[in-house]
């Protein structure tokens, strides 16, 4: 089993403010940062994303949660093949977006 985290971003609006889940992470989980790369200007603070990278590193101990002031993180453990599925559909409809 692997752990799968998922941001709920209406949730979690500024994380370059909060970034409590990536203090609290015993295992650096977590990662944070702007979700284009602009040319020529600095990325405006409110296109940061916090994401959940390293899951193979996750013991499940939930403090991330605990910690979390607006309640943005969802947890759960899922068979790793159920990953690769998912991970495998999320970039099919990624590459259908650029296409269109
Ligand atoms: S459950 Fe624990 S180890 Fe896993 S991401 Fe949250 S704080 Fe880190
Ligand atoms: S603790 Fe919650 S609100 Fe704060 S940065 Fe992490 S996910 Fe966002």
């Amino acid at each position: 089993m692997i752990a799968q985290i998922k941001i709920d971003y209406d949730l979690c609006k500024d994380p370059l403010s909060c970034r409590q889940c990536l203090s609290v992470c015993p295992s650096v989980v977590f990662v944070c940062g702007p979700t284009k790369k602009w040319k020529g200007r600095e990325t405006d603070p409110k296109e940061y994303r916090i994401v959940g990278r390293y899951f193979d590193k996750c013991s499940g101990c939930r403090d991330c949660i605990k910690v979390c002031p607006t309640g943005a993180i969802n947890l759960e453990f899922i068979a790793q093949d159920q990953l690769a599925q998912i991970y495998k559909e999320e970039r099919a409809a990624q590459l259908k977006e650029r296409t269109i």
